[in-house]
């Protein structure tokens, strides 16, 4: 990936594919779609805009579970459209009921996060099924698969599997995370093709760089897809031990679907987040305020150092 990042420094001086043709072609060839049942821009988050900013008018509502993706209520926003916040259950899922009687006349948007971010649960075939039955067809539902690829739990619900089933699902992926490229902004919704030509014409032109397309090309190569892939296999072994190591020390850490673990650590939360920021060397998690802290899942080593460093915080 690195080599074909330097590649495409040759070319630096010249405008990247307006249409990122390649990626849309070897996306398509990838997930069993056509290409213009693809949408690429810079992050999934970039997308997510160009998806908002297709489908939602001022006064429209974008229904999401939370706590979920910041970025959400600010997409919303930016969008001109109003957030519906429905909070997540005591174990970090979505509350699909509550979500349901959420959607109204002005629902433009359903966000659904599986894995969610940062409570870790991921949606069973069942809710997603019963969310979608639910929900009117007008309502489009966004699926957010950002962390799909740490997905252990056999009943979750599988995106690419539900496209040809819905006509008003769109499911959201990324390069940033399983397939290690953050820093390269690459991301891409798939859909029907007349879901996606909207938000297509929303990407800002020529917002994927030349090197941002030759890395996610390159990450698509088999070679490197199955490295990228074993990688997530090991953070996926990992994952059980981190999340039963807290459970141990007290804490209710729900169900760890993507490649964090979520501790409710509630009031106390950024105290425990200083006092592991202060260690040597120092445990970096993510708190936030008065919820929780997610644990991004490390190495053997870093993973150890997190359950070392937290049996000084039991659950009260
Ligand atoms: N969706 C979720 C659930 C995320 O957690 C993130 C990043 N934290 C994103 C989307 C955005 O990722 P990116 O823009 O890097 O593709």
């Amino acid at each position: 990936m690195a080599a074909a990042i330097a590649r495409a420094g040759d070319g630096i001086h010249r405008y990247p594919d307006m249409f990122a043709v390649d990626l849309h072609e070897r996306l398509a060839a990838r997930f069993g779609v056509t290409p213009r049942q693809v949408a690429v821009g810079g992050g999934s988050v970039a997308v997510l805009q160009h998806i908002l900013t297709a489908y939602c008018q001022a006064g429209d509502e974008v229904v999401f579970a939370w706590r979920s993706f910041e970025a959400y209520p600010i997409l919303t926003h930016i969008a001109g459209a109003t957030p519906v916040m429905v909070p997540v259950t005591q174990d970090g899922r979505h509350d699909i009921d509550a979500m349901i009687a959420a959607v109204t006349d002005r629902t433009k948007v359903a966000m659904l996060c599986s894995p969610n971010n940062p409570t870790g649960p991921a949606l069973t075939r069942d809710e997603f099924a019963r969310f979608m039955a639910a929900v009117p067809t007008s309502v489009l539902v966004v699926l957010d698969e950002a962390y799909v690829e740490f997905v252990t739990d056999a009943d979750a619900v599988a995106g690419l599997e539900e496209i040809p089933r819905h006509d008003n699902l769109l499911v959201l992926r990324t390069f940033s995370k399983a397939y290690g490229l953050a820093g390269a902004r690459v991301g891409f919704a798939l859909g029907s093709e007349a879901l996606i030509a909207p938000v297509s014409a929303c990407v800002t032109p020529f917002s994927v760089s030349s090197a941002a397309q030759a890395a996610a090309l390159a990450s698509l190569e088999p070679i490197a897809e199955q490295e990228l892939l074993e990688r997530v296999q090991q953070v996926v072994a990992e994952r059980p031990r981190l999340r039963d190591g807290l459970r141990e020390l007290g804490w209710e850490v729900p169900e760890a679907q993507g490649n964090f673990v979520w501790i409710p650590a509630g009031d106390r939360t950024v105290e425990i987040a200083v006092a592991l920021a202060a260690l040597e060397p120092a445990v970096l998690v993510r708190p936030f305020a008065g919820e929780g802290i997610r644990v991004t899942v490390g190495s053997t080593v870093e993973n150890d150092a997190v359950l070392a460093a937290m049996a000084s915080h039991r659950a009260a």
